[in-house]
């Protein structure tokens, strides 16, 4: 069971995304990841091990982020595996809790279309899928039809280069979001902001929302 956290407001969100895991922690993970726009551009910083003994608070500032503590069940743990995922132009970033089960096929379909695969993990196809409808679609309609493709029990949140906020969409997984003034957080459990703020909304199966 993972934890996935995202921030989007005025604050940096650097180390309101490393708060907001410690906060998770109690889920379990055996590695973790964040990301973030610098410059416009998606960075991501992610390790295998103990995340609280990194310093994250360099000179770099955001408004907006996703991270996640994975506990493995698709792909060793390592480096590569963990989240966040990205597509092959590094535009979009995903994190995901949950199993796909029909990854394989998806996976191989999309291989199939050219694309270039970094992990082992089934939360990969994520992004991958959102690159693919987004030559049809806007981001938040990209992320919707994608997710819909996938079969068990799932919970993402996505962000990309070309849309300023966050998207999260779920299914048999917990997603929780926290409205602040000018802020939003969402989180696979309340705990992660309950300090910020009380004003919570929890996600329904099937249920998405667009933060921006
Ligand atoms: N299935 C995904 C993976 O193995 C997500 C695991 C999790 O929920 O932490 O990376």
């Amino acid at each position: 069971m993972c934890g996935i956290f995202g921030y989007f407001g005025y604050r940096n969100a650097i180390p309101i995304l490393q708060e907001g895991l410690k906060r998770l922690i109690y889920r379990g993970y055996d590695s973790w990841g964040i990301g973030f726009k610098n410059n416009g551009k998606i960075e991501i910083i992610k390790d295998i091990g103990d995340f609280e003994r990194i310093n994250l608070e360099n000179n770099k500032k955001s408004n907006i982020g996703i991270s996640h503590t994975r506990w493995a069940t698709t792909g060793k743990v390592s480096k590569e595996n963990a989240h966040p995922h990205l597509d092959c132009e590094n535009k979009i970033a995903i994190v995901h809790n949950g199993i796909i089960e029909n990854f394989q096929e998806l996976k191989k379909e999309l291989m199939e279309r050219g694309h270039k695969f970094k992990s082992e993990t089934d939360s990969e196809i994520i992004s991958h899928l959102i690159e693919e409808y987004m030559r049809k679609f806007d981001f938040p309609e990209a992320v919707r039809v994608a997710f819909l493709k996938l079969k068990g029990r799932n919970a993402i949140v996505a962000m990309s280069e070309n849309f300023n906020g966050l998207v999260g969409v779920k299914k048999g997984s917990p997603l929780v979001v926290g409205i602040g003034e000018r802020e939003y957080f969402i989180a696979s459990d309340v705990r992660a902001f309950v300090r910020e703020t009380r004003r919570v909304i929890y996600l329904d199966d099937n249920e998405m929302v667009v933060l921006k």
